[in-house]
């Protein structure tokens, strides 16, 4: 069942029409507020205090995606600098050079102009550079998030580019992407952090393993080559399967608790990330807020049946 409504709901996140017809449902703020923390940079502020206070960690993403404008790119990246100067006023932005750093946001290049006709590339790379140098000056992280197969490519020489000045910049490998397994191996060295999820889009057979066997099997691998790595690994994943090996694999590398981290969604399996804290771990959550959570929310409907009964469940006023 979840596979057949998979693609469908995928490609709905990606139809401005719908986008427009969905949006204005007088129940569709209520509901996203499950997976959404509100609108502005106050809302997000809030959010990760309370997360912070329960011994979690916090990557906030201001939600936006496929720019193909620069003044919304230009208005996306004033949004990340309000954000990090808010952040950076927290006690938790004070951390020793070198340690784990509990605030961090997350990136999608294709909100700071990536996909621009002209030089979407560059745009896209030096606003990540000026998203990078104001947290460089407030004590926190960046990682940079991954989007759909067609721009992995140009996702992963900008965060090579930057990290010559930002050595501590992350991003994210999806183990549905046969290639990823290669990119696990050429980026599991030293001062590396590396995000490994499953996946979210909807990516043709001939880059991606579509069978969720074959996906789950390819995260296990890739967990392996990060884990025996001598970077940094973040291990995003709600899958019990995955968080048990998880566990497995960082013992038998001998890593230490600050040596990775696991990492979940906002409004996801929130006792599961408690209990990893309460456990002594390092639990990160990834927070979204703004007011263009469409696509963001589509992605988690196409993700869990449950979900998507939810959202079906509120619009009948059940
Ligand atoms: P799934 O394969 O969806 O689920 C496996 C099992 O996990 C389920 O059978 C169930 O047992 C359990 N489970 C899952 N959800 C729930 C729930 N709500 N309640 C109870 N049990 C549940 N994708 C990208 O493409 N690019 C990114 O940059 C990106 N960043 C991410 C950042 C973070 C921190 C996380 C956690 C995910 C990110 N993703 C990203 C999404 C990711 O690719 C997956 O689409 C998403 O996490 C679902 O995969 P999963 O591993 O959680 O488990």
């Amino acid at each position: 069942m979840s596979a057949l409504l998979r693609s469908p709901l995928l490609a709905a996140a990606r139809s401005p029409r719908l986008e427009r017809a969905i949006t204005r449902l007088p129940v569709s703020r209520s509901v996203v507020a499950r997976f959404v923390a509100g609108t502005t940079t106050a809302d997000a502020v809030r959010t990760a205090e309370t997360l912070l206070r329960s011994g979690r960690f916090v990557s906030i993403d201001h939600l936006g995606e496929d720019t193909t404008d620069l003044a919304a790119a230009e208005a996306t990246v004033a949004q990340y600098l309000d954000l990090i100067d808010a952040l950076g006023r927290l006690p938790h932005a004070e951390v020793a050079p070198g340690a784990v750093r509990p605030l961090e946001v997350s990136v999608k290049l294709s909100a700071l102009g990536q996909a621009l006709p002209r030089d979407g590339h560059a745009v896209a790379r030096e606003h990540a550079r000026r998203i990078c140098a104001a947290a460089e000056a407030a004590g926190l992280w960046v990682t940079v998030d991954a989007e759909d197969h067609t721009t992995t490519d140009s996702t992963l020489a900008i965060v090579r580019d930057l990290r010559a000045d930002y050595p501590w910049l992350g991003t994210v490998l999806q183990a549905y992407l046969r290639r990823t397994e290669d990119d696990c191996r050429a980026l599991a060295g030293p001062g590396s952090r590396i995000r490994l999820c499953k996946g979210a889009y909807d990516e043709p057979a001939a880059v991606a393993f579509r069978d969720r066997a074959e996906v789950d099997a390819s995260y296990l691998r890739c967990l392996a080559i990060l884990t025996a790595g001598s970077g940094y690994p973040m291990i995003a994943s709600h899958d019990p399967a995955v968080i048990a090996a998880a566990g497995v694999a960082v013992v038998a590398a001998q890593r230490k608790t600050e040596e990775y981290e696991y990492q979940m969604l906002y409004g996801i399996r929130a006792d599961e990330q408690q209990r990893l804290a309460d456990a002594g771990n390092h639990v990160r959550v990834y927070i979204p807020y703004g007011d263009q959570w469409y696509g963001y929310f589509m992605r988690r409907l196409a993700e869990r049946p449950a979900n998507l009964g939810f959202f079906l469940r509120a619009l009948a006023g059940g």
